[in-house]
């Protein structure tokens, strides 16, 4: 029962933040606008068919997040804690996967994430979905990837500290990661150029992790620099969300964390945009270049997954649970997982309704 409640306030939780927990990255806003823009990197002969179903491309950019709950062994593919290896540039670690499962084994391996090695992997799957022009392989492995590529751009996917909840900073996984780029996501520029070719996909996925990483000091400092100069009520303030009150952090603090970033989130969602499309690209490329034409006429039928029926259960036990229920729960037992967002609670599913109202509000200005 214990466990049951758990998953149903975990997802009630996921339902609200989208924030706070290790295998998130970047809000389902920004996902879903990496994706989106990475499309137009590509290529004349691969950009109508991807354009045709951009819909497709944007909505699915969640997808990975939506399954961690229902399927086993997908939370580690969202990030690695390269500083449990370590120091910089954590030589320990085998690039390759055979070799790293030899030295460190895999349960190691899994336990601090595999996000280099899962790009890699869906990568491979990528090509041979093009292989066999299969548009609803192609699109759905595109999604993904998309995902895992973002999420490897992201610096707190690259730490055990991916909270900060080690260095007294809770919350700031979904400061950076969510509330920085929603309110100040409009004014980014996303047209980041022609998609390149990659010579060595896995080589690129480190290259990532490894330049992600050496943000932390920056995206850790300056909010603790900041922190001193503010008191609480200052840093924090609430915000209805539906028929809720959210302690968020303030506008103030977050303009003023933005300021001192200096355009770190928005380089990092330009980077997220360009290396997604590159390996669209890649796949593509090695794939052979098929033509994607006879596929444009192919009504792509979103099937839903397995793991989608077992949410819709998990849902359903949570819209009975309300959201009362869970901000009434006692939040102190479960401090192990990563969902519980500790200091930054919690509204109501409204929240997800609103941002998903607000990426329509941006969809619908952007011309394509
Ligand atoms: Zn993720």
């Amino acid at each position: 029962m214990r466990n049951r409640m758990n998953k149903i306030l975990l997802l009630v939780g996921f339902l609200i933040l989208g924030t706070a927990t290790k295998s998130f990255a970047w809000g389902f806003w920004a996902h879903q606008r990496i994706n989106r823009m990475a499309i137009f990197t590509l290529p004349p002969e691969m950009l109508k068919f991807y354009k045709k179903n951009i819909e497709y491309i944007t909505d699915h950019a969640v997808d990975p997040d939506k399954r961690r709950y229902a399927v086993d062994g997908e939370a580690p593919r969202h990030y690695i804690d390269l500083d449990h290896y370590g120091e910089y540039p954590f030589q320990m670690v085998p690039r390759k996967w055979k070799t790293a499962v030899d030295v460190l084994t895999e349960d190691t391996l899994v336990s601090y994430g595999i996000v280099p090695w899962h790009i890699q992997k869906d990568y491979y799957r990528l090509v041979d979905a093009f292989r066999a022009c299969d548009a609803y392989r192609i699109l759905k492995i595109s999604a993904d990837l998309g995902h895992y590529v973002g999420d490897s751009n992201v610096p707190l996917h690259t730490t055990e500290n991916y909270n900060g909840q080690m260095t007294g900073q809770k919350g700031i996984h979904g400061l950076w990661e969510s509330r920085i780029p929603e309110i100040f996501g409009m004014k980014y520029n996303f047209f980041v150029g022609q998609a390149k070719y990659e010579t060595d996909v896995l080589e690129e996925a480190w290259k990532t992790v490894l330049e992600s990483h050496l943000c932390l000091d920056t995206v850790f400092g300056l909010e603790k620099s900041l922190t001193e100069t503010m008191p609480s009520d200052m840093k924090y303030s609430f915000e209805s969300r539906g028929n809720m009150n959210m302690k968020v952090y303030s506008q103030e603090f977050c303009t003023r964390y933005h300021d001192e970033l200096n355009h770190m989130v928005e380089r990092r969602m330009r980077t997220s945009v360009m290396r997604v499309g590159m390996i669209w690209y890649t796949a593509w490329v090695d794939a052979g270049q098929p033509d994607l034409r006879p596929l444009l006429d192919k009504e792509v039928v979103d099937e839903p997954e397995k793991y989608e029926e077992k949410l819709k259960i998990i849902d359903r036990e949570a819209s009975g649970a309300g959201a009362t229920g869970y901000l009434n729960h006692d939040h102190s037992h479960d401090r192990k997982h990563p969902c519980e967002v500790e200091d930054l609670p919690v509204a109501t599913t409204a929240a997800l309704v609103m941002e998903s109202a607000l990426w329509r509000k941006w969809a619908s200005q952007e011309s394509n």
